[in-house]
């Protein structure tokens, strides 16, 4: 069984604890320690097929944040997270966009995420933000609550599915390159 990587992005304080800890251990952890860089290691059954996955949820990021020395580099799939209710997180989101897609040369699925979807009255991020970078990019838009269990366990099998489309599609291209070196050696 292969492992996925998954990496779970986003400013400080948006939700990428209680997200990743409501998929490991389905419950609503109100005070996790902010600091906390975890890895999660989980078997999961998504659309009949089982897939191991390595859950980086990251924390503790200076001011601007950057993706070029950390565990995102060679993640095969990233969890972007903002808050509804905060604006400035969205920004950021988007500039992690920008920064993957500069520094990936290959094509890695992201799913973006606007978490707190419950705090509808202190809502700063309309949802046809993230509906237009899920245009713009084609990324997978979701909008969750940790706390009231909303899409958050959606997120992670839709990351898992992404991640073996974009894997199957690399072996299929693998595939053909060996078949067509295979012609030339007949
Ligand atoms: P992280 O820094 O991105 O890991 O964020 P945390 O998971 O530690 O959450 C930061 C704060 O937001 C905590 O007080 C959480 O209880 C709260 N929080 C997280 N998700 C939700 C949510 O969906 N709804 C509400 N109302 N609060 C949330
Ligand atoms: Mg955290």
């Amino acid at each position: 069984m292969s492992r996925l990587k998954i990496v779970v992005l986003g400013k400080g304080g948006v939700g990428k604890s209680s997200l990743t800890l409501r998929f490991i251990v389905d419950k609503f952890i109100e005070d996790y320690d902010p600091t906390i860089e975890d890895h999660y290691i989980k078997k999961v059954l998504v659309d009949g097929y089982y897939s191991e996955v390595d859950i980086a949820d990251t924390a503790g990021q200076e001011e601007y944040y950057t993706i070029r020395n950390n565990s995102a580099q060679n993640a095969d799939g990233i969890i972007l997270v903002y808050s509804i209710t905060s604006l400035n997180s969205f920004e950021e989101a988007i500039g992690i966009i920008e920064e993957i897609i500069i520094i990936k040369e290959k094509k890695i699925p992201v799913i973006l995420v606007g978490n707190k979807s419950d705090l509808r009255k202190e809502r700063e991020v309309p949802d046809t933000y993230g509906k237009k970078i899920e245009e713009k990019y084609k990324f997978i838009f979701y909008e969750t609550s940790a706390k009231y269990n909303v899409y958050a366990d959606e997120i992670f099998f839709e990351i898992i599915r992404e991640i073996r489309k974009e894997k199957n599609k690399n072996n299929e291209k693998i595939e053909r390159k060996e078949k067509k070196k295979s012609c030339i050696i007949l």
